[in-house]
């Protein structure tokens, strides 16, 4: 037999470098990636077998069986389940596919201290390799269900691996780690030690539904050993709350989620009567880093009477909470759903509906016992749960309910639509907010001016999403939801006759200047109006209430659709020495060629004061510069 010698992928090696030098101090869990490998291989036997009838494989005995041998000090992991064939073993074993590892080499060698590096690895987990923390050599032996020949692939976890064809291989895989000397200082942590290998596979593996077996090392008798069965194989979500363990819930996330860290939060649903199912549902702690790609696996894992039938079953609950992991369980659906059926199954719809309000329900909870736990929950989850608010009519008001925003009310603490609503001022019938980029941009943007003045709250919205649920929800307990960059402000709320005329006074005066500014700015501008917003600036640029922000404008060209460009509107404020100068030139003056570039500067310096872009820098460069230099 011919034996190839290949590289690793340059992401694999980086990847296999850190485990032999392995940062990661819990270097148990390598069992738990293989034995959860190994149970997945079995899984995927099964359920190819329960769809092709006429697959040559072997499924009478589904099983994982871990061996030890102390003398040789190996310790093997197998299974009889699907296997690789040798394409397949060079691709899932000498690359690393999964997008977010890239993302994860690049923070890690970013990472400052050993610490931080094993924080990173522990958010990445890195399945097959974690054996070279406790192995300087592995070996792996597969055979594909249904494929005659096998595969033998090997590797010191340097820059290389061998791949060779194999005649008697087993189906299945069976992977064999050369284990490093022992070290005499730990003895917990002894590999060939059957008793340390039943206490990591209880610990880690327990809910495993296939049983992990080991036989016991021989004893003085000729007779073969009886091998023993570690695991209670007991699917946790059909077991009641106080026979489980909230290690044992974790560990089966880990397993789910390939997330090494422990949960946010676990929960629990037992739905009976005519359609009977179980769920056992997490919220993670963290973000993954793919949660807003568009190749991001979402969705649970379905089980059908305790059998496994698919990974991210999206039927089950709606996009907005893609991060939710975990099992549904359900009795009554045929083993061979497939997920056409289910987008359609008017159960699976109910059953959506149902775990939806649990997930919404059990968040509202953290909300209100445990406001850290909560603050952790919606900065890693809040953007993703806002979507909710656009395509869920339904349940509209629980998120509302669970979701917080930024405010001028403080620093650094969101606050809720009801606490908002309980600060309002008297007189004030609108919850006002401000969208844009960052905090800082819309904190200081013209538009905040007579908000500041008068110490009304606004909310600060950034994300991208903001921009649409603020439309799409409206209004809040009566109270409408409005953009300070929007419509006509009027903030004085009873009318004063004296300020009234007042401000019929200053109109007139300015009706002049203002017709012929909205002439010069008519590529951009339908309105020049006196503003009621601004204390400090000259002028700035706000929309109809009714049109698209330049936000969501830019959104809707970037997902490719055609949107007619929006004019805004020009807000002067008639108390700054630049604008009551502008208006007196323009009434003194005969020829007003001269005062064109100054209505083109107040506009493009309105534009940047709320973030945006002047049409055309360079010509913008050019004015002030030019400007400047008469000042000079
Ligand atoms: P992950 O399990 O996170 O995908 P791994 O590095 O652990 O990453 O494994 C990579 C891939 O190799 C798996 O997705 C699977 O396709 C394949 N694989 C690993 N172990 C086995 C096994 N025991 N049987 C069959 N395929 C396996």
């Amino acid at each position: 037999m011919t034996t190839e010698t290949l590289e690793f992928q340059v992401e694999a090696r980086q990847l296999l470098q850190l485990m032999i030098h392995s940062v990661y101090s819990n270097k148990d869990v390598f069992l738990r990636e293989l034995v959860s490998n190994a149970s997945d291989a079995l899984d995927k036997l099964r359920l190819e077998k329960l769809r092709d009838d006429s697959l040559d494989a072997d499924v009478s005995d589904l099983h994982i069986e871990i061996d030890v041998d102390k003398d040789a000090r190996t310790l093997t992991v197998r299974d009889n389940g699907i296997g690789m064939s040798y394409d397949e073993v060079g691709q899932l074993i000498g690359t690393i596919a999964n997008s977010g590892t890239a993302t994860f080499l690049k923070e890690l060698r970013e990472a400052q201290d050993a610490a931080d590096a094993e924080g990173l690895i522990g958010q990445f987990g890195v399945g097959f390799y974690s054996g070279f923390m406790v192995a300087d050599e592995v070996t792996l032996v597969t055979r594909r269900a249904g494929e005659s020949q096998g595969t033998r692939w090997t590797s010191r976890g340097e820059s290389t691996y061998t791949l060779e064809k194999v005649d008697d291989a087993p189906q299945g895989t069976s992977v064999t780690l050369h284990l490093k000397p022992a070290d005499p200082e730990n003895q917990l942590h002894d590999y060939t030690s059957p008793w340390t290998i039943k206490q990591i596979v209880k610990r880690y593996s327990d809910f495993i539904t296939w049983p992990i077996r080991m036989v016991p090392e021989k004893g003085d008798s000729e007779d073969a050993p009886e091998p023993e069965t570690l695991n209670s194989m007991k699917a946790l979500w059909a077991r009641s709350r106080d026979e489980v363990s909230d290690d044992e819930y974790h560990e089966l996330y880990k397993h789910i989620s390939h997330d090494w860290r422990e949960p946010l939060e676990t929960i629990r649903l037992q739905a009976e009567g005519t359609f009977e199912y179980q769920a056992l549902l997490f919220v993670p702690s963290h973000a993954p880093h793919d949660l807003f790609t568009r190749d991001f696996k979402r969705g649970v894992q379905l089980y059908v009477k305790r059998v496994f039938i698919m990974d991210d079953c999206e039927a089950l609950l709606p996009p907005y909470l893609r991060f939710v992991k975990g099992v549904v369980d359900a009795q009554d659906l045929s083993l061979n759903v497939s997920r056409e059926i289910l987008q359609q199954d008017r159960h699976i719809r109910m059953m959506q509906r149902r775990l939806t309000k649990k997930v919404l329900s059990t968040i509202k909870e953290i909300k209100t016992k445990d406001a850290d736990r909560y603050a952790t929950f919606w900065r890693e989850f809040g953007t993703v749960l806002k979507e909710g608010l656009v395509t869920d009519s339904e349940n509209r008001d629980a998120i509302l309910a669970v979701a917080s925003f930024a405010t001028t009310h403080a620093e650094d603490e969101p606050t809720t639509l009801a606490q908002y609503v309980e600060r309002m001022k008297d007189g004030q019938d609108d919850i006002y907010y401000i969208t844009g980029e960052s905090r800082q941009s819309i904190e200081n943007s013209p538009h905040m001016e007579a908000f500041r003045d008068k110490g009304i709250e606004v909310l600060l919205l950034t994300d991208a999403v903001d921009e649409v649920w603020v439309d799409a929800v409206g209004e809040y307990e009566g109270k409408k939801l409005r953009s300070v960059a929007k419509g006509e402000i009027d903030l004085d709320g009873e009318k004063d006759e004296k300020a009234e005329g007042e401000r019929e006074k200053q109109a007139e005066d300015y009706a002049g200047l203002l017709g012929w500014m909205r002439e010069q700015l008519e590529e951009d501008i339908k309105e020049v109006r006196l503003s009621s917003r601004l204390t400090v600036s000259p002028a700035c640029v706000v929309s109809d209430a009714h049109d698209l922000t330049p936000a969501l404008e830019n959104m809707y060209r970037a997902m490719g659709q055609e949107v007619p460009r929006t004019k805004r509107i020009l807000e002067l404020n008639p108390g700054h020495p630049l604008v009551k100068n502008l208006n007196q030139a323009y009434k003194e003056r005969e020829d007003r060629s001269g005062l064109v570039e100054s209505a083109e500067l107040l506009h493009t310096l309105a534009v940047l004061a709320e973030g945006g872009q002047p049409k055309d820098p360079a010509r913008f460069v050019k004015l002030v510069a030019d400007r400047l230099e008469r000042t000079l």
